[in-house]
């Protein structure tokens, strides 16, 4: 079909006249890296977005980013608030926020590539655990060639993925925090501009070859770093836009086994420094491989983390190197404390059956038990809804009940010094009522206006007051 074109006065297509592409809200700005290993990460993207409209990362994403992305939340700024801490590396990961807000960036920017920029790539392919860092880290290296030749500074997605601890260009580690004010922090905040600090502004790159980011080069680590810099060309490729059905990975694991560990899966599971149960659920598609496991294995096995998870290999492709075996962990993760379900539900289910007047809210529950409130919402979604509005009903009641004492405090206050004779000013209400009254309060104010109008006394002093 042919695009309609503006310019024509009477509807109909003119061919002499230019063809112009559908207009979109925001600029349509180009990714930086499409296609290889040093693709840009969307949380970049959202911050040079935003230095494109001359405007805060700040304001952009409470202008027109989280309005749509948090519907109409009445408590957006504080959900705002998280994404600009620590939530705000979930959006570079594989889960719904994530794709949620591409959606919107697409719409805004009106650019079909942006997809490209998280991992949801890997969705049903690697655990979305363990997948990106919370900090942001970057390579002063990378930053300062960039700088000398004029090239645009953005954070690579690479630089976002908690297996890689080094620049697979340099080889040094990455920095987490700033030389100056030695502060780490999140890779979306109010005003984000990559490759400076967002708390004291300085450059984050090498100056004249001055500063940090001479660490030792770690070649295993480097190793892991390439690995996954490719995963990320070649991942995108093989994976992305559903061009596999499901992952290969429980048969090449199947094939491993039996071709090299003859069928022993504490073997397997001794090779990789993983407890059986894992290699178990490789096998039995019931547990998708963490990212950083996956280089583990492809680096011991010498296969692309790519080739395991998509391509049917043959015992041929396999090269062990059992030596990597003898190798101490590279590194572990603290894992997640453990929950106790069964005392989640029953606190919870107390708080949902709690009929008094002060039942406990969602946050002093989750204090209680030791988790976030995000745990209890995830798991137990009814009962929390439960728990949420039985607790807004009983403020609710306590707003009325604090408004009933107010308003017949400052009534009777106000008609006892009408009656002996004295404007009720508002100083001298205050002195009569208890405390614990605000007369700056809108429902004392209020009532205190009532009362002078009723009085008849609005704009008018008794005369005790101005002989007083
Ligand atoms: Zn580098
Ligand atoms: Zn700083």
């Amino acid at each position: 079909m042919k695009p309609t074109n503006p310019n024509a006065s009477d509807g109909m297509w003119n061919p002499l006249l230019p063809e112009l592409p559908e207009r979109s809200r925001l600029y349509s700005l180009a990714p930086i890296g499409l296609g290889t290993g040093e693709i840009e990460s969307v949380t970049s993207y959202i911050s040079r977005l935003a230095i494109a409209h001359t405007v805060s990362t700040w304001t952009l994403l409470s202008r027109e980013i989280g309005p749509k992305l948090f519907d109409s939340n009445p408590i957006l700024r504080s959900r705002l608030g998280e994404l600009v801490a620590t939530t705000g590396s979930s959006l570079n990961g594989e889960n719904d926020t994530s794709r949620k807000a591409v959606c919107i960036l697409a719409s805004l920017t009106c650019r079909t590539d942006l997809r490209h920029l998280t991992m949801a790539f890997c969705r049903g392919y690697v655990s979305s655990r363990f997948l990106v860092g919370v900090k942001q880290i970057w390579c002063p290296q990378c930053l300062a060639e960039w700088k000398a030749q004029s090239l645009p500074i953005y954070w690579p997605l690479l630089w976002q993925i908690m297996a890689v601890k080094v620049c697979p260009k340099h080889g040094i580690p990455f920095e987490k925090c700033c030389p100056v004010c030695k502060c780490s922090f999140f890779p979306v905040s109010a005003h984000t501009r990559p490759g400076y600090c967002p708390r004291c502004y300085q450059w984050l790159g090498l100056h004249d070859g001055r500063g940090s980011g001479t660490g030792a080069i770690d070649s295993i680590e480097r190793e892991h770093a390439v690995c996954l810099s490719d995963f990320l060309r070649d991942g995108q490729r093989a994976m992305g836009m559903g061009r596999m059905e499901k992952s290969v990975f429980p048969e090449n694991v199947e094939l491993l086994l039996q071709s090299f560990f003859q069928g022993n899966v504490a073997a397997l599971a001794r090779f990789m420094k993983v407890h059986r149960s894992t290699i178990i659920g490789w096998k039995n598609r019931t547990q998708a491989p963490t990212l950083l496991l996956l280089a583990d294995l492809s680096q011991k096995v010498r296969v692309s983390p790519e080739a395991l998870l998509c391509r049917h290999l043959q015992s041929a492709d396999f090269e062990v190197r059992w030596e990597a075996a003898d190798r101490p962990p590279r590194k572990c993760f603290v894992a997640p404390p453990k929950v106790d379900l069964e005392k989640m539900r029953r606190e919870l289910e107390e708080a949902a059956s709690d009929n008094g007047i002060s039942p406990a809210s969602l946050s002093q529950i989750a204090a209680r038990l030791g988790c976030r409130q995000t745990t209890l919402q995830r798991r137990f979604s009814e009962l929390v809804e439960k728990v949420k509005d039985r607790y807004q009903k009983a403020q609710a009641l306590k707003r009325q009940v604090r408004a009933k004492i107010f308003r017949s405090a400052v009534r009777s206050a106000v008609i006892d010094l009408h009656k002996a004779g004295y404007y009720p000013s508002q100083h001298r209400v205050k002195l009569e009522v208890p405390e614990f009254i605000d007369m700056r309060d809108p429902v004392a104010y209020d009532e205190w206006k009532c009362a002078l109008a009723e009085l008849g006394l609005l704009g008018r002093r008794s005369v005790r007051a101005a002989a007083a």
